[in-house]
């Protein structure tokens, strides 16, 4: 005790009155060379990781009919309870001679709605979709300023039709047989553009 009281009477060392000072602001200085990883959103916008969850996809088949076929399997493993799907019939022939065939299934997806209040973009809907239909873009903007908004409806969520696609309904453009359409050798009108075996819509 009595040797702190003499070496608080002699003041600061020469070390704390000038080294010490200095080295309080080494971590600043070493920073301030090393290269900015500030990302300056949202006016630059910088690619995410390819496998990143953003906004769903639904997928369509290289014809433009919807790969869902209104199972709900996706609505049933959603932890978020985010996914609301009614689904109905597929009919080839209405009577009239028209078509109501929107999916390749016997069943399509005539309600469907993901609730991005709810969302937690787990992935876990993707997983369950049998058809693949359901993906997950890049896409992370999903912000609004009204709850509504951001409920996305089927409208939202399908791929947009590519070149050589036809917007449903319509009949399968079958090549030889099923087996032929769902491994894409399709007897659908040359795309002019993407290729007609390639299935529509990207994301994990
Ligand atoms: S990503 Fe997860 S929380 Fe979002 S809809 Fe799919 S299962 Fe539900
Ligand atoms: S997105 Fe997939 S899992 Fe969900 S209803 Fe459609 S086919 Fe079924």
């Amino acid at each position: 005790m009595a040797e702190q009281a003499d070496k608080s009477a002699q003041g600061p060392t020469l070390k704390e009155q000038l080294w010490d000072p200095v080295a309080g602001f080494g971590v600043t200085f070493r920073t301030m060379f090393r290269k900015v990883v500030t990302e300056q959103y949202p006016k630059e916008k910088l690619p995410t990781a390819p496998r990143f969850h953003g906004r769903h996809q639904l997928n369509r088949w290289p014809d433009g009919l919807e790969k869902c076929i209104g199972c709900e399997l996706c609505a049933w493993a959603c932890p978020a309870d985010a996914i609301y799907v009614e689904g109905a019939e597929n009919i080839d022939d209405a009577g009239d001679g028209t078509s109501a065939r929107f999916s390749a299934g016997e069943r399509y997806g005539r309600v469907y709605q993901i609730n991005y209040l709810r969302c937690i973009l787990c992935g876990l809907c993707i997983e369950a979709c049998p058809t693949r239909a359901l993906t997950m873009t890049n896409e992370y903007e999903l912000a609004d300023d009204n709850r509504a908004n951001l409920i996305y409806e089927k409208s939202d969520l399908l791929a947009p039709l590519l070149p050589g696609m036809e917007q449903p309904p319509h009949a399968m453009l079958l090549g030889e047989d099923d087996q032929a359409y769902y491994r894409g050798e399709f007897a659908a009108p040359a795309p002019t553009g993407a290729s007609a075996s390639q299935p529509a819509g990207g994301g994990a």
